[in-house]
């Protein structure tokens, strides 16, 4: 919706500044910055004296432009003269103001027909004064329309060359501000760069020290376990070949040592199985073979694994229900190795009460079902604190067991890994003195290219 505003006829060179004069005090009026006055003003004036010039006069009309807050300053210049007396002129003969005066506007159009040339060009009003083109607009239109026509069109010509003269410094000076924070900026950036850069250098340095490190690691660690394994099996061979009265009869004394250096290799042993684990799953070389089994199956298979580590009458050790549990098709050993775990460090850990084992299936469509597996106990517990740390490499959290149990503080970390894996993860809850519940979440059907149908297994649930 178009707003008119003023009409100004360019009839004389006067009236070329009239308009040009005109439009500033308009641009003030609706809010805009000195600098895009005098943008408006000199756009205006250009084009005001091409029409002046090329075809004789014509008129220039102001007017409000869009609809609120995006309006906008819309000022038309026709040739009025071209149409009088039939000259066109192409608009390339209009000279340079107006590749200029493009720049100036946000909109320029023009357009040539054998009854003459129209400009039509806009400038957006400033957001923070949009607001101001009701009641005041109207006052400034009423004071620049009750000024007759001829006032500023006769007015001093010279002082409005003394305006234009001003508005240029201060545009100069503008300008030169620009330039110089612009270089300032330009500087800023390339030292930024050049310290992106070397940032970026040092990243990739530190980043291929840490893989080296890391490789090394790896290889040391499954390194030393082949080395220990070998030795660690003679002590245990030679061992048992001592308790077994093979080489001879044994004090007392002698068989309690002898007793010791087993057990003690027997830990060393599961030290240095945990170890190589870890380095192979670090390295990428732990390979997973799912196949299909039933949870009761599994559940059967720990019960015996475990029950003779119960060493005392007050801690039981109870397994859940199978039944409602669907066929399981993961890698089982693996599966196996972390519920182990699990219920290795709940007898550590658990003075009195119950160690609970148990599945909860959670649907999902098709192979996003989920399982998850929890070892329930009632020990001494985990301070909140501690409950991430205790995933983590050789952590141990101090406690008045820690001494009297064995253990590195490698369990928990394999669980993690090995869990990753199966695609799954681990997790607890635990409150120091109540008990600690750790859970295992896997999918139900572990994601692989190949796999062998269940049926051949038949149902699993007892
Ligand atoms: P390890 O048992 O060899 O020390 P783990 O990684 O298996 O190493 O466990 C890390 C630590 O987490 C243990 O040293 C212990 O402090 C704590 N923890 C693990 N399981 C339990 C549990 N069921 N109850 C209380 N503390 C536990």
């Amino acid at each position: 919706m178009n707003k008119p505003l003023l009409r100004i006829r360019l009839e004389t060179a006067q009236d070329v500044v009239a308009a040009r004069r005109r439009a500033r005090e308009l641009a003030a009026g609706l809010g805009f910055s000195p600098l895009d006055q005098t943008r408006i003003a000199s756009a205006v004036s250009e084009i005001a004296r091409n029409a002046f010039e090329y075809a004789g006069g014509g008129e220039v009309a102001f007017a409000l432009e869009g609809e609120r807050p995006r309006e906008a300053l819309a000022v038309q210049v026709r040739d009025l003269e071209a149409v009088l007396d039939g000259t066109y002129r192409s608009p390339g003969g209009m000279g340079l103001g107006i590749t200029g005066s493009r720049r100036l506007m946000d909109r320029f159009e023009i357009h040539s027909s054998a009854r003459g040339t129209t400009v039509t060009m806009a400038r957006d009003l400033p957001h923070e004064r949009s607001e101001a083109s009701g009641p005041e607009l109207e006052r400034i239109v009423r004071e620049l329309a009750a000024r007759s026509p001829q006032e500023g069109a006769h007015g001093d010509s010279l002082e409005e060359l003394q305006q234009q003269n001003r508005e240029l410094v201060t545009a100069l000076d503008e300008l030169r501000e620009r330039q110089e924070e612009l270089s300032r900026l330009t500087q800023e950036l390339e030292a930024t760069n050049r310290g992106v850069v070397a940032l970026y250098a040092e990243l990739d340095e530190r980043a291929e020290e840490l893989r080296r490190a890391d490789m090394m690691k790896t290889r040391f660690l499954s390194n030393m376990s082949h080395e220990l394994r070998t030795p660690l099996s003679s002590i245990r061979a030679l061992a048992n070949l001592l308790l077994n009265r093979l080489d001879g009869d044994l004090s007392v004394e002698q068989e309690r040592q002898v007793k010791l250096i087993l057990s003690s290799a027997e830990s060393l042993g599961e030290t240095v199985n945990d170890l190589l684990d870890l380095a192979k799953i670090e390295a990428g070389k732990t390979e997973v073979v799912p196949a299909w089994f039933a949870a009761a199956d599994l559940f059967a298979a720990l019960r015996t694994m475990l029950a003779p580590l119960l060493d005392t009458p007050d801690v039981t050790l109870e397994f859940g229900s199978t039944a409602g549990l669907p066929q399981l098709y993961t890698d089982e050993p693996k599966l196996t190795q972390i519920l182990r775990n699990f219920v290795s460090n709940a007898l550590k850990y658990t003075e009195r009460g119950q160690i609970r084992v148990g599945a909860q299936c959670m649907p999902g469509d098709g192979d996003e079902a989920r399982i998850t597996f929890f070892v329930a106990d009632t020990g001494i517990g985990i301070a909140p604190e501690h409950h991430q740390i205790i995933f983590e490499e050789f952590s141990q959290v101090q406690n008045r067991l820690q001494q009297r149990v064995k253990g590195t503080g490698l369990g928990l970390p394999l669980c993690r890994k090995l869990a990753a894996l199966l695609g799954g993860e681990v997790g607890v809850e635990s409150e120091p003195g109540v008990g600690s519940t750790f859970r295992l979440n896997v999918p139900v059907r572990l994601a692989t290219s190949i796999e062998d149908e269940p049926e051949t297994l038949g149902n699993a649930s007892p």
